[in-house]
């Protein structure tokens, strides 16, 4: 029985040193992070935007989805109105020391406003410096889906501007049609 261990060990450590002298000659999977850029998936899951419309405008309008989807309640708005009634947040905060990047606000999102991106660059040594504003938030761009626009797709009219009804009139949904 002795024999057999001291056997088996000896066997053991030959297997490892020659697997090793065999991944010698493969090639490195290290990155020299930061000097070397992280490949992520245009899908990965990381810092958190609110993009605008292809016309330029917020996206958001401030209906609470998002934060109330959040697991861990780390986004917090509120909601105001501009003169024509469409809607946006007067202000959009998410604390990132407590977000867990599971991507469930940009799922709740109907707007497509907010949505993760591909950069993990968040690290900071101070927790305060996690909270991050609607100005920090805000991008011009309309980020994942360029040409959509909430207030057109669901046929929304507001007051003095025209968007959505000619769209909305165009393809007019047949409910009767989703019917089984
Ligand atoms: S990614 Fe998840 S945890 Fe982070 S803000 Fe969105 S819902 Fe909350
Ligand atoms: S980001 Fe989307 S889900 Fe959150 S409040 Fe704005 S429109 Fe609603």
């Amino acid at each position: 029985m002795y024999f057999k261990h001291f056997f088996l060990k000896i066997f053991s450590q030959i297997r490892s040193l020659l697997l090793i002298f065999l991944n010698i000659f493969e090639k490195s999977e290290t990155r020299l992070y930061p000097e070397e850029n992280l490949r992520l998936s245009s899908r990965y899951r990381g810092r958190i935007i609110l993009t605008c419309t292809p016309n330029g405008e917020e996206r958001c309008v401030a209906c609470g989805l998002c934060a109330a989807v959040c697991p861990v309640g780390c986004i917090a708005l509120e909601k105001t109105e501009q003169k024509n009634g469409r809607w946006f947040s007067k202000f959009f905060r998410i604390n990132f020391s407590r977000c867990i990047f599971c991507g469930l606000c940009e799922e709740a999102c109907p707007t497509a406003a907010i949505q993760l991106i591909p950069d993990v660059e968040l690290g900071d040594f101070k927790r305060k410096n996690l909270i991050y504003e609607k100005n920090n938030l805000l991008i011009s761009g309309t980020g994942k889906k360029k040409k959509y626009d909430y207030y057109v797709f669901s046929g929304v009219t507001l007051k003095n501007v025209s968007m959505g009804k000619k769209l909305h009139r165009k393809n007019k949904i047949d409910i009767k049609s989703l019917l089984p």
